[in-house]
């Protein structure tokens, strides 16, 4: 099984915490002047190219709109876009097809576009119900809009609706992100994603706090507000499926899941990364990711060339360092799956570790498989540390 991935590298504007690569008109020019015709166009090139290589004639079970705002995209882009991988590559029939949405970007008209072009997945950027909220993100809409735009995914059919909400923001208290959840909990979505703030370099946000514009909650408060969401959520019959990631049964993300077991993923557009193995040995696994620039993404392919910036082949060592990293955040890791793929036993390694973790109900083995418990997510990056093979 294989995942796809396309970023679409535009914004309509840039919010102040985001480091993902995407291009934004300035103040005086418009959406409209965005080159995204001509990165369609260009898209669909990169694809043709990848198309004819032998190793990337497989099945996909999934594929992702990401960005960038793919959803600021006209639907005809979008058509264009989905034609071309269907048209290159075999998609499943009934493949998760997911789009990042943002609720400024889309109405009701538009998401029954999606829906016609075989889309069946929203996963929508709301961040915040509390308006407050909203503006020191610099999201361009408001709350309203953002559950307009839940109520309207539904009513254009998708049953498949994932909200992305941020916790930890500057001053937030536990009965601000409490109220955060209980709205999100009314528009019911299948699919829920909360993320705690990260200072990215380089970000205005960091540039921010270096000046010390705003003070961040303390270690300590985040991790409070991290405890409440897992308990909030599971009490609301979500089931936590990875660190930051909850769903309702039988709405896990594909996709996501794909990532996290060391799937074979091929990313297009600008700044994309990819993952192929052949069998997961020594040399047969590599990572590429592509430029993260527009005007380079162009250059290379109407060269006639892979927009390709670097590449990396994956040792046994790293594999299995990512494998417990990837399997730990996420459903765990298959004891004796472990053991055929890199020759170690994990139990035999880090016995007195493991039986730590198991006695103070941070890890249980469940079905052969070594996952962590909501107690264990909550030191997730310690827990993995603590595992190095
Ligand atoms: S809309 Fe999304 S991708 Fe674009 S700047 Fe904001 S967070 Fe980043």
């Amino acid at each position: 099984m294989a995942s796809l991935y396309i970023h679409i590298p535009f914004c309509e504007h840039k919010c102040i915490y985001c480091d993902f690569y995407s291009v934004a008109p300035n103040e005086t020019a418009s959406r409209s002047e965005l080159p995204t015709a001509r990165f369609v166009k260009t898209l669909l090139k990169e694809l043709d190219l990848r198309a004819k290589e032998e190793r990337f004639r497989v099945s996909y079970e999934t594929v992702f709109l990401g960005g960038g705002t793919p959803s600021l995209l006209p639907a005809e882009d979008l058509r264009l876009i989905l034609e071309g991988v269907t048209g290159s590559f075999s998609i499943e029939p009934g493949a998760e097809i997911t789009i990042e949405t943002n609720p400024g970007t889309v109405n009701r008209q538009k998401l029954d576009a999606f829906r016609s072009l075989g889309i069946n997945r929203l996963s929508i950027g709301v961040q915040s119900f509390h308006e407050d909220d909203l503006k020191f993100l610099t999201r361009i809409h408001s709350s309203e809009l953002a559950k307009q735009c839940v109520r309207d995914g539904y009513a254009a059919g998708f049953k498949n609706i994932s909200i992305d909400l941020i916790f930890s923001l500057p001053h937030q208290t536990m009965d601000r992100w409490r109220a955060n959840l209980d709205q999100a909990m009314e528009l019911n979505p299948s699919h829920i994603s909360c993320y705690s703030l990260i200072v990215e370099p380089n970000t205005p946000l960091s540039h921010m706090v270096d000046a010390r514009q705003i003070s961040l909650l303390s270690t300590e408060e985040d991790a409070s507000l991290y405890e409440m969401t897992i308990q909030y959520l599971t009490d609301h019959g979500l089931e936590q499926y990875e660190v930051s990631n909850f769903a309702k049964k039988g709405f896990k993300s594909l996709h996501n899941k794909n990532y996290w077991n060391h799937s074979n993923y091929l990313g297009l557009g600008p700044s994309a990364h990819s993952f192929w193995s052949a069998d997961g040995n020594e040399g047969s696994s590599v990572r590429w990711w592509n430029v993260s620039s527009i005007v380079g993404y162009f250059e290379k392919l109407d060269q006639g060339g892979l927009p390709v910036a670097g590449c990396e082949h994956l040792t046994v060592e790293q594999l299995v360092e990512e494998e417990i990293f990837l399997g730990l955040r996420s459903e765990g890791i298959d004891i004796a799956g472990f053991r055929k793929r890199y020759g170690k036993d994990l139990f035999t390694e880090h016995r007195s570790r493991l039986s730590d973790l198991i006695d103070n109900s941070l890890a249980v083995v469940q079905n052969g498989t070594l996952r962590l418990t909501s107690k264990g997510y909550m030191v997730c990056d310690e827990i993995c540390a603590s595992l190095r093979v």
